[in-house]
């Protein structure tokens, strides 16, 4: 049985998925979205700390993150959506990136200045001045909280980098709702409560899906926003064979604390020295995450559904002990407090934006745990390469360029290829 004939069909509601059913749609197409869980957003979006920081190992990735800052300040402008409704909101906290062998400060910093991001360079005394209760040490490597390494003095003492422009979205969830509401507006369809289980070509063409309830949906467009179930789609699809980049599911935590007073609403705070990122949250709280420290076990997962959402006693005393190393006002309670969720890895921590051997199936997929603060503007990347390829443009010998409004920077989505080279110096961690 065939339910709709639309022109896409996008799967997935998280925020990447809601953010590609928005641009598609204001380019002129029907679009349906299916989403096997209850709500939008319900998937590893909501989960997300939302952090909107620069830092990336590449300048397509700084450049990207530069410009959609400027989404998420205009937010309601972003969304356009008619009458009044609850809206995310970008709260602007500033970000502190602490020096670590791992993040080269020189070449982040010559990548700022290239995208045009407003940087200050700060030295130990100023980071003391600026971050009042830091510990600007140098612990460097990071190490389990149960070695007694972890507790010996500092080596000398860190700089950072802040960008003054960085902050966090307050409801993730929200967000991506606001962005589906949106297309909705615009005549988007959205099948919740609905699992995709076959995609159906023919010859060398994608032409629709298959729903667990043996609903058809016939399109000539299909994007795989599935999260961290993206690889499962793309096996379902038979697509995957010519990726040089593979995809794993990752189980991550984020912890919940008290901010002590001198850090309630401070910035964002990454500290690859220890191990660990914090930022505010309203009602006077912290949350604490991982930045995938190599002492630390990784729990890559097969089946994102098998996830525990609950928190572990051991990962919040790691994560928390660490942050309260930074900042030793920082209280390290005895019942764990917080989130856990699923992050899409890639092998080297880059999404992969792009088209596939299966001509009309794209993919917006291995988001790292770094895409949240992307995704309004990468529904306009997926929006350019569908309408682009689709007219008959070589994506793959000739990789479109997007013009950014904001910055004017010019994003080569080639860095996003299913078929980049895996680079030996790319980041193996969070920050991408
Ligand atoms: C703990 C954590 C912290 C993070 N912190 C940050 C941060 O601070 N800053 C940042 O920029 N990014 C962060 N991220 C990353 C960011 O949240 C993700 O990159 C982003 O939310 C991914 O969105 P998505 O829409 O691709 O995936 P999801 O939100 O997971 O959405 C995918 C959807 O697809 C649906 N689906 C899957 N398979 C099927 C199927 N077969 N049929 C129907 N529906 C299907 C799922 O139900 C799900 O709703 C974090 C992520 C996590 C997990």
């Amino acid at each position: 049985m065939t339910v709709v004939r639309p022109d896409a069909v996008v799967v997935g509601a998280g925020v990447i998925g809601a953010a590609v059913a928005l641009e598609l749609s204001r380019a002129g197409r029907q679009v349906v979205v299916v989403d096997k869980a209850g709500a939008v957003g319900h998937g590893s979006t909501s989960a997300s700390s939302a952090i909107i920081r620069f830092n990336y190992s590449t300048f397509a990735g700084v450049a990207t993150a530069w410009e959609a800052q400027h989404l998420w300040t205009s937010w309601p402008d972003h969304l356009r959506l008619t009458g009044r409704r609850p809206l995310a909101a970008f709260r602007r906290t500033g970000a502190v990136l602490l020096d670590s062998p791992a993040v080269a400060p020189s070449e982040t910093a010559a990548l700022f200045e290239r995208a045009g991001v407003p940087y200050e360079r700060w030295d130990a005394p100023t980071l003391r001045g600026r971050l009042p209760g830091i510990d600007p040490g140098r612990y460097w490597p990071p190490k389990p909280v149960d070695d007694d390494a972890f507790f010996a003095d500092p080596s000398g003492e860190l700089g950072a980098l802040f960008t003054p422009d960085a902050g966090y979205v307050d409801d993730p969830q929200l967000a991506a709702q606001n962005l589906a509401d949106a297309a909705a507006e615009l005549g988007a369809r959205l099948l919740l409560h609905h699992t995709v289980v076959a995609v159906d070509r023919h010859a060398e063409r994608v032409t629709g899906v298959r729903l667990a309830d043996g609903a058809r949906i016939a399109a000539p467009v299909v994007v795989n926003a599935a999260g961290p179930w993206s690889g499962g789609l793309n096996r379902l699809a038979g697509v995957g064979g010519d990726f040089t980049i593979g995809v794993r599911p990752l189980r991550e935590e984020v912890h919940q604390v008290t901010a002590p007073e001198d850090r309630a609403g401070g910035p964002v705070v990454a500290d690859l020295d220890l191990g660990t990122y914090l930022r505010t949250a309203p009602g006077g709280h912290l949350l604490v995450g991982g930045t995938e420290p190599d002492c630390d076990p990784h729990e890559w997962i097969d089946d994102p559904d098998e996830a525990d959402p609950r928190p572990t006693a051991r990962r919040f005393r790691t994560q928390v002990t660490r942050a309260a190393r930074r900042f030793p006002a920082i209280r390290v309670p005895n019942r764990p407090l917080g989130v856990a969720g699923v992050y899409d890895v890639a092998d080297d921590w880059t999404p992969i934006y792009d088209r596939t051997a299966l001509d009309g199936y794209y993919v917006a997929m291995g988001t790292s745990g770094n895409q949240f603060k992307n995704a309004p503007l990468v529904g306009r990347f997926l929006a350019t390469l569908i309408d682009r390829v689709e007219a008959g443009h070589d994506h793959d010998g000739d990789p479109v360029r997007y013009r950014c409004d904001h910055t004017g920077n010019v994003v080569d989505l080639g860095a996003f290829s299913r078929r980049r080279p895996v680079r030996a110096d790319s980041a193996r961690t969070v920050m991408g």
